[in-house]
Protein backbone atom coordinates (compact mmCIF):
# COMPACT_ATOMS: atom_id res chain seq x y z
CA UNK A 1 0.00 0.00 0.00
CA UNK A 2 1.69 3.57 -1.31
CA UNK A 3 -1.01 5.74 -0.25
CA UNK A 4 -2.69 8.03 -2.65
CA UNK A 5 -0.23 10.62 -2.58
CA UNK A 6 0.91 11.73 -5.55
CA UNK A 7 3.69 14.22 -4.08
CA UNK A 8 1.66 17.13 -4.74
CA UNK A 9 3.87 19.41 -2.09
CA UNK A 10 1.48 17.66 0.73
CA UNK A 11 4.28 16.49 2.76
CA UNK A 12 5.30 16.10 6.36
CA UNK A 13 7.63 19.10 7.70
CA UNK A 14 11.41 18.64 7.29
CA UNK A 15 12.92 18.25 10.74
CA UNK A 16 15.21 21.25 10.26
CA UNK A 17 12.38 22.63 9.92
CA UNK A 18 10.55 21.54 13.15
CA UNK A 19 13.37 22.21 14.84
CA UNK A 20 13.40 25.98 13.94
CA UNK A 21 9.41 25.93 14.52
CA UNK A 22 9.72 24.34 18.11
CA UNK A 23 13.24 27.17 18.53
CA UNK A 24 9.71 29.62 18.14
CA UNK A 25 7.79 28.18 20.19
CA UNK A 26 9.38 27.88 23.44
CA UNK A 27 10.77 31.08 23.01
CA UNK A 28 7.19 32.80 22.92
CA UNK A 29 6.63 29.83 25.96
CA UNK A 30 8.47 31.81 27.96
CA UNK A 31 7.73 35.08 27.45
CA UNK A 32 4.07 33.84 27.86
CA UNK A 33 5.09 32.52 31.58
CA UNK A 34 6.84 35.22 32.14
CA UNK A 35 3.85 38.02 31.35
CA UNK A 36 1.54 35.59 33.23
CA UNK A 37 3.70 35.23 36.27
CA UNK A 38 4.25 39.04 36.45
CA UNK A 39 1.31 39.67 36.22
CA UNK A 40 0.04 37.28 39.08
CA UNK A 41 2.94 38.15 41.40
CA UNK A 42 1.82 41.95 40.93
CA UNK A 43 -0.07 41.93 43.92
CA UNK A 44 2.99 41.41 46.68
CA UNK A 45 5.30 38.58 45.23
CA UNK A 46 8.47 39.96 44.03
CA UNK A 47 9.31 39.68 40.67
CA UNK A 48 12.65 37.83 39.95
CA UNK A 49 14.14 38.33 37.00
CA UNK A 50 13.51 41.34 35.91
CA UNK A 51 14.97 42.66 32.34
CA UNK A 52 14.65 45.03 29.50
CA UNK A 53 11.49 43.00 28.38
CA UNK A 54 9.95 44.58 31.84
CA UNK A 55 8.82 47.92 30.67
CA UNK A 56 6.58 45.77 27.70
CA UNK A 57 5.39 43.57 30.88
CA UNK A 58 4.48 46.03 33.29
CA UNK A 59 1.30 46.63 31.20
CA UNK A 60 -1.59 45.90 32.75
CA UNK A 61 -3.98 42.74 31.13
CA UNK A 62 -7.14 42.45 31.48
CA UNK A 63 -8.91 39.27 32.13
CA UNK A 64 -9.94 38.60 28.74
CA UNK A 65 -6.53 39.46 27.40
CA UNK A 66 -5.35 36.80 30.16
CA UNK A 67 -7.43 34.26 28.99
CA UNK A 68 -6.08 34.62 25.70
CA UNK A 69 -2.35 34.43 26.76
CA UNK A 70 -2.98 31.36 28.91
CA UNK A 71 -4.77 29.78 26.06
CA UNK A 72 -2.33 30.32 24.34
CA UNK A 73 -0.05 29.08 26.25
CA UNK A 74 -1.66 25.68 26.69
CA UNK A 75 -1.57 25.45 22.79
CA UNK A 76 1.85 26.08 22.95
CA UNK A 77 2.43 23.45 25.21
CA UNK A 78 -0.08 21.27 23.46
CA UNK A 79 2.24 21.61 20.18
CA UNK A 80 5.80 21.00 22.12
CA UNK A 81 4.00 17.76 23.48
CA UNK A 82 3.54 17.15 19.54
CA UNK A 83 6.88 17.64 18.57
CA UNK A 84 8.16 15.21 21.15
CA UNK A 85 5.74 12.77 19.89
CA UNK A 86 6.95 13.11 16.65
CA UNK A 87 2.47 14.02 15.55
CA UNK A 88 3.61 17.56 14.85
CA UNK A 89 1.96 18.98 11.44
CA UNK A 90 -0.06 16.08 11.12
CA UNK A 91 -3.74 17.34 11.24
CA UNK A 92 -6.46 15.63 13.89
CA UNK A 93 -8.94 15.45 11.97
CA UNK A 94 -7.84 13.47 8.58
CA UNK A 95 -4.27 12.36 9.19
CA UNK A 96 -2.98 14.21 6.87
CA UNK A 97 -0.04 16.53 6.49
CA UNK A 98 -0.50 20.10 7.42
CA UNK A 99 1.00 22.81 4.91
CA UNK A 100 4.20 24.05 5.80
CA UNK A 101 3.14 27.02 4.80
CA UNK A 102 0.22 26.84 7.82
CA UNK A 103 2.13 25.58 9.93
CA UNK A 104 4.90 28.81 9.78
CA UNK A 105 2.24 30.71 9.95
CA UNK A 106 0.33 29.01 13.07
CA UNK A 107 2.83 26.64 14.33
CA UNK A 108 0.34 25.75 17.22
CA UNK A 109 -2.56 24.69 14.31
CA UNK A 110 -3.55 20.61 15.19
CA UNK A 111 -5.65 20.89 11.73
CA UNK A 112 -5.77 21.35 8.09
CA UNK A 113 -6.81 24.07 6.69
CA UNK A 114 -9.59 22.38 5.06
CA UNK A 115 -10.53 20.70 8.24
CA UNK A 116 -10.06 23.64 10.47
CA UNK A 117 -12.38 25.40 8.28
CA UNK A 118 -15.33 22.93 8.79
CA UNK A 119 -14.16 22.91 12.58
CA UNK A 120 -14.75 26.08 12.56
CA UNK A 121 -18.27 26.35 10.57
CA UNK A 122 -19.60 23.76 12.68
CA UNK A 123 -18.33 25.21 16.10
CA UNK A 124 -19.80 28.24 15.01
CA UNK A 125 -22.95 26.33 14.34
CA UNK A 126 -23.03 25.40 17.79
CA UNK A 127 -23.07 28.94 18.95
CA UNK A 128 -19.37 29.00 20.12
CA UNK A 129 -17.67 32.28 20.09
CA UNK A 130 -13.86 32.50 18.82
CA UNK A 131 -12.70 32.09 22.25
CA UNK A 132 -14.48 28.99 22.51
CA UNK A 133 -12.91 27.75 19.33
CA UNK A 134 -9.18 28.94 20.48
CA UNK A 135 -9.54 26.70 23.58
CA UNK A 136 -10.86 23.81 21.50
CA UNK A 137 -7.75 24.53 18.78
CA UNK A 138 -5.70 24.03 21.70
CA UNK A 139 -6.94 20.70 22.23
CA UNK A 140 -7.37 20.38 25.52
ZN1 LIG B 1 -7.28 17.77 7.81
Amino acid sequence: MSGKRGGSGKKKLPKKQIRAIQGKLEERKAKLVKILRLEVGSSGGEPESIDNCQKELQVSLSLRDRERLAMELQAIEAALKRINSQNFGICHDCQEPISQARLESLPTAIRCIECQGEFEEKARKKGFSYDRIAVLKAGS
